[in-house]
């Protein structure tokens, strides 16, 4: 491996410079801006790392995905898994440089895009051309699925999993981005919670009414807060009946790799200027409660005036947003269905549900897979530490599509860290970082020759 790590020392600044390119095309598919531009770029990039690209339209979305594959030396396949799309870059006053010009300052890379997940392409591919420049071919098969709707939440991508499964085909799956946490530890993350958004909102008189008639006109800002009042309790219960039915209870593994995990909460109360967590869970409690639990979480809500002064009024309208994020086995479709029943038996059928999208499933990869391990192993020979085994994030994203519509073993490493701030101004990553996520890339292909054992279903 010294040969390709000695490339991968040697030429980073290269594939710095490809992914500056990549990060000076803005691609935000929330404003549907440069998304065409970033495909075609995505896709000539491929190209120069000898990937060959297709783009493939993707049923119902303008965004196609970019696919990519490269044959190796072992049939043996591992999916990349990635997105070209970016988070919106606002607040633009709060970034030190602009968004979509990449600025390296004191060997971190900053540009909207580049910890999640620009920078991770780049280094794939990295890694890939330390071993095609050395070896002068790939120790297995690679495939590449970019897609362009990630950060909207993927409403298209099952689907185009379902309708292409043989191309997809593959033996395991590395996910788009991960990296180092607070205690500069690589992390080896193996799964994602589902999630389920929804507005909630409901009306009173055909118009806004001098608060004066609070005696006899309805006020749907109280029906509002009485109905919200009700889905949770000041236990952080949630109340809707059978929500927590089917969340399957931890294995002893997943248990056990939480207990190792060391702690970020002071990292993460300093960095929010929070004194204590909800419940005031600290340790253990702490880290399984963020892992392993459901949430059901208030993103915003408006009703009648809420501008400088007083104005005595009585809103006609009142909604709220919400996001429930599910673990195995929870489902959006019915946990949609359980908070319409609730709504209803609870009086408040007068309250509509809209569903922003579909929703997303969860997923998580056994840790007791063989592909954990080899990733694992990947992570101690470069790293030169254990990595930290996570059994899911917190956030969600499409991986149930390839975890369980492909069937392939599953896990996030990356080049980010915990102080990356993706989604939000000055996002970055650190160069040494990248180089080390090169490598990882580089041994991981490397020990899935020699050490992949496919379990024969
Ligand atoms: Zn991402």
């Amino acid at each position: 491996m010294q040969e390709i790590f000695d490339y991968i020392d040697d030429h980073w600044e290269k594939a710095i410079s490809d992914l500056k390119r990549l990060c000076r095309q803005p691609s935000i598919s929330a404003q549907s801006k440069g998304m065409a531009e970033m495909a075609r770029l995505t896709a000539q990039l491929l190209k120069e790392y000898t990937v060959s690209p297709k783009l493939l339209p993707v049923p119902g979305s303008s965004f196609p995905v970019v696919y990519g594959e490269i044959k190796g030396q072992s049939p043996v396949t591992l999916l990349f898994y990635n997105h070209y799309d970016v988070q919106p870059p606002e607040p633009l006053e709060l970034w030190t440089t602009k968004p979509f010009e990449p600025a390296l300052r004191e060997g971190k890379l900053f540009a909207r895009g580049v910890a999640d997940n620009k920078g991770d392409i780049a280094a794939r591919l990295l890694a890939l051309r330390a071993f095609l420049k050395v070896r002068g071919r790939l120790p297995i098969s690679v495939k590449f699925v970019i897609e362009g709707e990630e950060e909207i939440g993927s409403p298209h991508l099952a689907k185009f999993v379902e309708q292409n499964k043989r191309l997809l085909k593959a033996n395991a799956c590395i996910w788009e981005c991960g990296g180092m946490n607070w205690k500069n530890q690589p992390t080896v993350s193996l799964g994602v919670k589902g999630i389920l958004y929804v507005q909630l909102e409901t009306r009173g008189a055909s118009v806004d009414v001098h608060s004066s008639m609070g005696t006899i006109v309805p006020n749907p800002a109280w029906r509002l807060v009485w109905a919200l009042a009700s889905l949770k309790d000041m236990d952080e219960n949630i109340r809707i009946a059978g929500f927590y039915d089917q969340v399957r209870p931890p294995t002893s593994q997943e248990t056990k790799a939480v207990k190792a995990m060391q702690s970020d909460e002071e990292e993460i109360k300093e960095s929010l200027g929070l004194k204590k967590f909800v419940k005031g869970v600290t340790g253990f409690d702490y880290r399984s409660r963020h892992i392993l639990e459901p949430v059901l979480n208030i993103c915003g809500m408006e009703s009648g005036y809420t501008g400088p002064g007083s104005k005595t009024v009585l809103p006609c309208l009142a909604h709220a947003k919400l996001d429930f994020r599910l673990v195995p086995d929870q489902r959006p479709d019915d946990i949609l269905s359980k908070l319409r029943k609730h709504l209803d038996s609870h009086g408040f059928e007068d309250i509509t549900i809209s569903p922003a999208t579909e929703g997303e499933n969860p997923s998580r990869t056994p840790i007791d897979s063989r592909f954990v391990s080899i990733v694992a192993q990947a992570a101690r020979e470069v790293y030169g530490m254990e990595p930290a085994i996570i059994p899911s994030m917190a956030g969600s994203g499409p991986m149930y599509s390839f975890t369980d519509t492909l069937g392939l073993p599953t896990a996030l490493i990356g080049v980010s860290y915990a102080g990356s701030r993706p989604h939000a101004p000055d996002e970055h990553i650190r160069i040494a970082d990248f180089i080390l996520g090169a490598k990882h890339i580089a041994v991981l292909l490397e020990r899935m020759a020699s050490d992949w054992r496919p379990a024969r279903k």
